[in-house]
């Protein structure tokens, strides 16, 4: 699987010959698609997507594009999993939170326990690289947040709206969280 850009772009870019098998950096030539997949946004949204899949002339490998909206982690958004870090690190507890967005209050203790003291200094790293290399302009005087975690995921946001702006603008909003944050907002069970 291969995370990319917008829908609309990638298709371009894959018909266009433009995007490289990540084994072999030979062209990937459009190949069908993947199963329907669906996954819940915000205020109990239901996005159905279909990935493209494509083959490599190169190596004969077939791989799912995955545009990084679609980017999930158990069937959530990133969208959503933002939404509720950041409420966390403005001092909600997890129980009101989970209310509040309407998720079971175990999907809710599972990502805070996904963002550790290493994880949350790792994405500090990723989202202060990303934004330097993007926007430095969003480094100059950010809001001040009593953690890390807080800090981290506010200059996330102006990055990634930044991002959107400025570059790729068939991205549906927020959805470059998995770009700059290499699709790990959560760190992967293995690493904690
Ligand atoms: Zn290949």
């Amino acid at each position: 699987m291969m995370i990319v850009g917008g829908p609309d772009r990638t298709a371009a870019a894959l018909l266009a010959g433009e995007i490289p098998c990540p084994d072999c950096s030979a062209q990937l030539r459009p190949h069908g698609y993947t199963r329907t997949r669906t996954v819940r946004g915000l205020d109990h949204a239901r996005l159905t997507v279909q990935p493209r899949r494509a083959h490599c002339a190169g190596c004969g490998r077939t791989q799912a594009l995955l545009p990084v909206a679609w980017a999930v982690h158990r069937a959530d958004t990133l969208e959503a999993i933002r939404i509720a870090l950041a409420a966390k690190a403005a001092g909600g507890g997890y129980r009101t939170i989970a209310a509040h967005m309407g998720r079971p209050l175990p999907t809710v203790r599972r990502w805070f326990r996904r963002v550790p003291e290493a994880h949350t200094y790792w994405l500090y790293k990723q989202v202060k690289q990303r934004a330097f290399r993007h926007d430095p302009d969003i480094l100059v005087r950010p809001k001040q947040w009593p953690s890390l975690l807080g800090w981290s995921l506010n200059i996330l946001a102006g990055a990634t709206l930044s991002y959107e702006q400025r570059v790729d603008d068939d991205l549906p909003p927020w959805s470059s969280i998995g770009l700059f944050t290499r699709g790990e907002l959560l760190s992967s069970p293995l690493r904690t």
